[in-house]
């Protein structure tokens, strides 16, 4: 590489595991700020790369010169590359991986096109002249009249009345008959008539006292009791002061809902932003937060890395949910990441849940946190009765009794909803030989297959591996193979039976597949016809049925002998939220659970003392047993095809880290599924007393990693804070 006077040296960081950035040349009169993208070679290829630094004096020698600038503004201002260089630390990460996480796909590409910029559709002309004029053509005739009665309107809105909408629309413009503008029309927004309740009212309060720097809060209110408000409060609030507001939710499905329930409240720009949107709308998404165009931003975990002009407030709703914690490749919990992005940028964060999670929790017990609670539902309903209702000695045919079958009916009668939550897909979980007692498992993962019966296939839900039904059991012979268990399949088929098909809507991830299955199931709820919908936990969540007054959980038995020490928790969340579901509106609520161990000490703590005192129970034991929150947890995960290498892997890392009092090293154990995919699953689990003492060891091992076992190639992971063992 030629040397010389005029050059500039610049840390590039890369997407790659082995060092934070790497340092390359550049023309000194061209030097890229800090937070742009560059192109740069790197091992006979060609990567985009972020600046993330300036170097002065290193001998030049031996640098590879950068190949291309992409940006002459930064596309990470300095707040953000601080917020992910403090995330990459938490989480054990390059700045690389960190950086590569959070900027969005589109950003990643070398030659990242124009981004699309949203336009809506207006009628221009009269309709009137229209009708005779589309007299032939009804279809357009349709769009055309849904743009004149809905004003200026977005492609993807008109789609709903006709799926071809896009190319109907180009046909129109072509004619002049209606035209594109790039400005979101002003809508319209409706005050409400409700006063807030007296616990709304002293949050809200607190919160406005609270909204000008870094502050928590838990905003800890029963199902139904108006958390939403305090939100759209707060966030009007933030709006005056001209601040953004960032709204995570845990799931996909719920945006629409509070996108919907925000925008007819408030006068804003609000922007949605999840992962089944394309990566051009992401990036828009992105821009448009970056350079202050839109005021609210409704968005799924991956939110959290946005970039905003002028960030005031971050709320988590549902903050105790699984999702929020990325659980495939890089481990990081969006809602943890919140709490340190709004320590960073001196902004209040609220964490907003019907049932916290025992770490929060903690935190306001421990008066970290500022605790907020709501005990009254808006609509002065009591909170829903649990029945238990034992089904040890009963007929119970295809999952359901015949008593709960009568009483859905009853409801249905009535002109209610019901909902019946079974957190499974498929018929059966498992299929087993009556003779012998052989169950069909997967050939690649230590797993039970799930029998899918509508497409007569046995299917492993970890590898996604495909198998037709064995005729014969393979051990004995016989032809006594049969399904075992229950699954939304069976249950919808008994259903369907009892009180015919039309009265039965199943949703899950097989119904399911697309945001649009979404809506479309969502529509036929909320059009109030009485229906039972058979529901995993997509159902479970922060989901508003007015029509639903009966809730029937069918088979949460098989938590109780979970391995994993948060399992108790995660059940008494789900139960509360989805018997949460019924009674939100004019009629009372019912839940029903159906179990085999009706004097099991959990139902017992939870429905007689209900989700507070049971998880200050929780939080005792977690605390005599050392698991977290007492404790600060971490899991080295690691994988590979051949175990011996692999458990050498770990024995050399637990042997070579340095003793610490604060920090018990467990392992190599098996992770609870053994095999999975073809590989073998070891770990080596971190519990601490401190923090620091965590992170110290943390530090060591992937330093151990690096310089001494970076020839192996098992894939290994950190997991700090991990939410499950497996
Ligand atoms: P949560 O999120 O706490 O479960 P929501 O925010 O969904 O509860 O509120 C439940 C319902 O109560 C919503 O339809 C909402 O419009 C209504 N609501 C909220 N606050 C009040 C109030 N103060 N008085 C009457 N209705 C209210
Ligand atoms: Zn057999
Ligand atoms: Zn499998």
């Amino acid at each position: 590489m030629p040397e010389s006077k005029q050059d500039s040296i610049i840390q590039v960081c890369l997407n790659i595991r082995f060092t934070d950035h790497l340092d390359y040349l550049c023309d000194l009169n061209t030097t890229p700020l800090i937070g742009c993208r560059v192109v740069v070679p790197f091992r006979r290829k060609q990567l985009v790369g972020i600046v993330i630094g300036h170097q002065q004096n290193q001998n030049k020698r031996q640098l590879k010169r950068i190949s291309q600038h992409i940006d002459d503004q930064p596309i990470l201002d300095k707040s953000q590359l601080n917020f992910l260089k403090k995330a990459a630390a938490y989480y054990q990460l390059k700045m690389g991986e960190a950086v590569f996480l959070a900027l969005p796909h589109w950003y990643r590409q070398i030659d990242s096109k124009q981004l699309p910029m949203p336009f809506w559709w207006q009628i221009n002309s009269e309709p009137a002249t229209v009708e005779a004029l589309l007299k032939k053509a009804p279809a357009q005739w349709l769009v055309y009249s849904k743009i004149a009665e809905l004003g200026p309107v977005q492609t993807s809105e008109l789609k709903k009345f006709n799926t071809n909408a896009a190319a109907l629309c180009k046909q129109l413009a072509e004619k002049q008959l209606i035209k594109k503008i790039e400005q979101p029309p002003p809508h319209e927004t409706i005050t409400t008539g409700f006063e807030l309740t007296e616990d709304q009212q002293n949050a809200y309060e607190f919160l406005k006292t609270h909204d000008h720097s870094f502050s928590i809060h838990l905003l800890d209110g029963i199902t139904g009791s108006g958390k939403t408000e305090v939100y759209i409060r707060c966030i009007e609030n933030l709006l005056i002061q001209k601040k953004q507001v960032l709204v995570l939710v845990p799931e996909i499905g719920l945006t629409p809902q509070l996108y919907e329930q925000l925008h007819r409240r408030i006068n804003a720009r609000i922007g949605v932003s999840h992962s089944a949107l394309s990566h051009g709308q992401r990036a828009l998404m992105w821009k448009q937060t970056a350079e202050g165009d839109l005021d609210v931003l409704v968005a799924t975990r991956s939110g959290i890395f946005n970039r905003f002009s002028n960030l005031g407030m971050i709320i988590i709703d549902e903050e105790h949910d699984l999702s929020f914690r990325q659980q495939e490749g890089i481990r990081y919990s969006a809602r943890d990441l919140a709490v340190l992005r709004a320590s960073m940028m001196n902004i209040p964060v609220i964490l907003g849940s019907a049932t916290p999670s025992l770490e929060s929790l903690n935190n306001a017990l421990q008066k970290r946190y500022h605790w907020l609670k709501l005990r009254t539902r808006t609509n002065q309903q009591q909170l829903p009765k649990i029945i238990i209702k034992d089904i040890r000695k009963k007929r119970v045919n295809g999952g359901l009794s015949s008593e709960v079958i009568d009483q859905i009916d009853t409801h249905l009668s009535a002109q209610q909803q019901v909902l019946v939550f079974i957190n499974r897909r498929g018929w059966s979980p498992k299929m087993v030989c009556q003779d012998c007692g052989w169950v069909a498992e997967c050939d690649h993962c230590d797993a039970y297959l799930t029998w899918h019966k509508q497409v007569e296939r046995l299917r492993c839900h970890h590898c996604q591996s495909v198998y037709s039904l064995p005729e014969f059991c393979p051990l004995c012979g016989c032809q006594h193979v049969i399904p075992l268990g229950d699954g939304t399949e069976k249950i919808t088929d008994t259903l369907n039976s009892a009180i015919g098909p039309e009265r039965v809507l199943r949703v899950d991830r097989d119904t399911i597949k697309t945001p649009k299955h979404w809506a479309i199931a969502m529509n036929e709820i909320a059009s109030g016809k009485p229906r039972v919908i058979v529901g995993t936990q997509m159902l479970a969540k922060g989901h508003h049925f007015p029509k639903l007054s009966l809730v029937v959980i069918v088979d949460i038995d098989s938590s109780f002998f979970s391995g994993e020490f948060r399992a108790t928790e995660h059940l008494a969340q789900l139960l509360v939220q989805v018997a949460g579901r019924a009674g939100r509106a004019e009629t009372e609520g019912e839940v029903v659970v159906q179990t085999r161990h009706p004097d099991h000490p959990f139902f017992v703590r939870l429905l007689q003392q209900g989700y507070a005192a049971f998880a200050r129970e929780e939080l005792k034991q977690r605390a005599e047993q050392g698991f977290p929150p007492s404790s600060y947890m971490a899991i080295l995960r690691a994988q590979h095809q051949q175990q011996n290498t692999l458990e050498t892997f770990l024995l050399e890392i637990e042997k070579q880290l340095p003793q610490d009092q604060a920090v018990n090293v467990f392992g190599p154990i098996a992770a609870p599924m053994f095999i999975r995919h073809k590989h073998y699953r070891m770990q080596l689990i971190y519990n601490a007393t401190s923090r620091q003492a965590l992170h110290r060891l943390l530090k060591h091992t992937r330093q151990i990693i690096s310089t001494q076992l970076n020839k192996t190639n098992v894939q290994w992971l950190l997991d700090i804070d991990p939410v499950q063992m497996n």
